[in-house]
């Protein structure tokens, strides 16, 4: 297979058209044998229910080639059993689990030209997604739908190394209480946005987002849950019923726990104690972790003693560990790679 002439290491985090994405329609309560098309463009009705009331889920994760020369993606699984969740509580029918790792697997071979080479840092960005596509004027769920994956490859998510952030104490809500915060859910993102635009006007990377019932406790940011790192070297992350379960958090725990022999605790955290730990970062798919050295709470600065200069050893230790997983340097756990060429 010829890849494309594509400038690898000088991608950004932006859509390109690929040849070929996964399509499948769900119509009189089944799903379709689902296809690979060519067309990236959608043709929907104005009414349908995800331009009326939002009725759309998405999952996002990324194919890569390893360096013996495998194009792999890591545990699509847990996404297909994330969208599964995200659909039952938008009364969406679910789109059968081993077929979603199936249609993952379809599309990354129909665009394996996109791989982005082992070593340039660049990834191929596989985002699932599902609609509602029949029109719905009286607040109701759609009785059509579509699943649909693309993919687009993006470049590596920190030139030159991962500088830490400064990030800031939002007075926005991001999830409320027995609300939709734990699902990938568009609504979410939406009324994100101008939090975050804010955020980044102010000189800021990124919103620390608080339990909105007490205004105590951390949750997460707008697209990634956190991690920190006590003094003693234990791994704290934030427990709450609205935060979204991160995928890469949820293989930190375990890289902590297995891999590093660290204690870890899943518990609720205080914004008060923050200021005790000796490191923080903020994890997702997207860049893995993205060290955070500096969090604004109202004029009041809370500086991790790793400074701005560069990732805390042992933030930088699980990310090592994490990637040389995904890398193929490292034995994976049973069923976390899935090899797909
Ligand atoms: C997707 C997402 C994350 C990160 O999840 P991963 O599975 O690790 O990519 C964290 N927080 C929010 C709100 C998200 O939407």
């Amino acid at each position: 297979m010829e890849k494309k002439q594509l400038d690898w290491s000088n991608l950004g985090f932006g859509y390109i058209e690929t040849d070929a994405r996964f399509v499948s329609a769900y119509k009189d309560g089944k799903w379709d044998d689902g296809a690979i098309v060519t067309d990236a463009n959608i043709v929907l009705n104005e009414c349908a229910g995800v331009f009326q009331y939002a009725q759309t889920i998405f999952e996002g994760l990324k194919a890569y080639t390893t360096e013996d020369g495998h194009i792999v993606c890591f545990r699509p699984d847990l996404n297909a059993a994330r969208m599964a969740d995200s659909a039952r509580r938008l009364e969406m029918p679910v789109f059968p689990e081993d077929r979603f790792v199936e249609a993952v697997v379809e599309t990354v071979k129909a665009n394996a030209a996109y791989v982005p080479p082992f070593g340039s840092g660049a990834t191929l960005y596989i985002r699932p997604y599902m609609m509602g596509t029949n029109p719905v004027i009286g607040v109701k769920p759609a009785d059509e739908y579509m699943f649909r994956i693309f993919v687009t490859p993006v470049g590596p998510y920190f030139k030159g190394g991962a500088k830490p952030l400064t990030i800031k104490v939002s007075d926005f809500d991001r999830a409320a209480p027995h609300g939709t915060g734990h699902i990938k859910a568009g609504l979410n993102y939406a009324m994100s946005l101008h939090a975050i635009v804010t955020a980044h006007e102010e000189g800021y990377a990124e919103n620390m987002y608080l339990d909105p019932q007490t205004r105590t406790k951390v949750e997460e940011t707008g697209g990634a849950n956190f991690i920190f790192i006590t003094k003693d070297n234990k791994l704290v992350t934030p427990k709450s019923d609205s935060i979204l379960p991160s995928i890469t958090r949820r293989s930190l725990v375990y890289v902590a726990k297995h891999y590093l022999g660290m204690e870890v605790e899943e518990r609720e955290v205080l914004l008060e104690e923050v200021k005790d730990f000796a490191e923080c970062g903020l994890c997702g798919t997207a860049a893995v972790i993205s060290p955070v050295g500096k969090i604004v709470d109202h004029g009041n600065e809370i500086c991790l003693p790793g400074g701005m200069d560069e990732m805390g050893p042992v933030t930088k230790k699980l990310y090592d560990t994490l990637t040389g997983i995904q890398m193929g340097r490292l034995e994976a756990p049973e069923g976390w790679i899935k090899t797909i060429l």
